[in-house]
């Protein structure tokens, strides 16, 4: 059976969660906001992701100005989100927007055409946006789909069968005619009550056709497999400070991960650990620099498919040479244009603490 959408809306109107992306009841939807909430809120949380909206709106306030900025602008402010391929990916999309004379298509097959924009982001921009009657499926609609219906197979390999039910829920005339509302009100009731351990299903405004309340098993799914190990890898960087606070960095390539980012230099990061009289014959070198380097500690950085363990490197010298300093690979406290990825800014808060610098 069917969930009855008017139950669900009318807990909406009543609960629904005031968030700087959302428009209003009588307000006019910004596809522009609910876009950039949408990248951001890949692989995020809300709260994570509130800060890093607030700045992106004060910066540019609408596409054009995101398509105008230089990307080095954009890398810094979304430093510390993380997955820096979206950065570049909004950047490269706020440009073809901007190029349709700052107007996003409202179609699902529209919105696909866009660089980083997914089965799953199209969706809920057509939906949330244009009013498109379509269930985007996420993992707060996954786990609210998998409950309702007590489907018990596990994910990952369950997911295709779990999202083919959760779009039959906008299936009734009540669902069809608000569908940015119902699509909406499905996230908030993941968020909110049909929470990933302890479902609130006392207050759930779908408990009656619930089977997975029914059966006492909701906490219990979205069941899932057993998920590998995942495995570890190894990293060197180089800390290098001069008197005057300056830091040796250097651009990442842009392909790979963190690619287009500041960081510290270091070799590439592999599958075995490096002995130190290995890492140190890879130390940043420039005439008449001979830093006295030393290990200051290791940090533990978990990216999706694997760990990174990183050998931090650290030395002081009385200044860089101008050769450096002119190539523009030091920089110095409070440039403004240099944001570090958080596995950088870990590696040189170990060397800070070390008291390189
Ligand atoms: S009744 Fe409970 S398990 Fe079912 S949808 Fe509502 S909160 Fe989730």
């Amino acid at each position: 059976m069917l969930p009855c959408a008017t139950d669900l809306l009318r807990w909406y109107d009543r609960h629904r969660r005031i968030l700087p992306w959302r428009a209003l009841p009588g307000q006019k939807i910004d596809p522009y906001r609910v876009w950039l909430s949408e990248i951001m809120l890949q692989q995020t949380t809300v709260t994570a992701v509130m800060p890093y909206f607030e700045r992106f709106l004060a910066a540019f306030p609408d596409v054009t100005a995101l398509a105008r900025a230089p990307q080095d602008r954009v890398m810094a402010l979304w430093a510390g989100l993380g997955y820096y391929a979206r950065a570049r990916n909004l950047h490269a999309c706020a440009q073809a927007v901007a190029a349709r004379g700052g107007v996003f298509p409202d179609t699902v097959e529209g919105l696909l055409e866009l660089p980083g924009i997914g089965a799953y982001t199209a969706a809920a921009i057509a939906a949330i946006a244009f009013g498109r009657p379509v269930v985007p499926v996420d993992g707060n609609v996954e786990r609210v789909t998998s409950r309702l219906f007590a489907l018990t197979d596990p994910l990952p390999a369950a997911r295709k069968a779990i999202a083919a039910r959760a779009v039959t829920l906008n299936a009734d005339a009540q669902a069809k005619a608000r569908p940015s509302d119902f699509a909406q009100a499905l996230f908030d009731l993941g968020a909110g009550i049909c929470t990933p351990r302890s479902p609130a299903c006392v207050l759930c405004p779908w408990r009656e056709a619930c089977a997975g309340h029914a059966q006492g098993i909701a906490a219990t799914l979205p069941r899932r497999a057993p998920k590998p190990v995942r495995p570890v890898r190894h990293g060197v960087h180089f800390c290098l400070v001069d008197e005057a606070g300056g830091l040796l960095l250097v651009r990442r390539p842009e392909k790979g991960l963190l690619g287009g980012m500041m960081g510290l230099p270091g070799p590439h990061w592999r599958d075995d650990p490096w002995p130190e009289a290995e890492a140190l014959s890879l130390a940043p070198a420039a005439p008449r620099l001979q830093p006295h380097w030393r290990m200051v500690g290791q940090v533990k950085h978990v990216f999706t498919h694997f760990t990174l363990l990183v050998d931090v490197y650290a030395a002081r010298i009385a200044a860089f040479p101008n050769s450096m300093a002119a190539a523009g690979c030091v920089h110095y406290p409070g440039d403004a244009a240099v944001a570090l990825p958080s596995l950088m800014d870990k590696c040189v808060k170990v060397a800070r603490k070390a008291g390189i610098f």
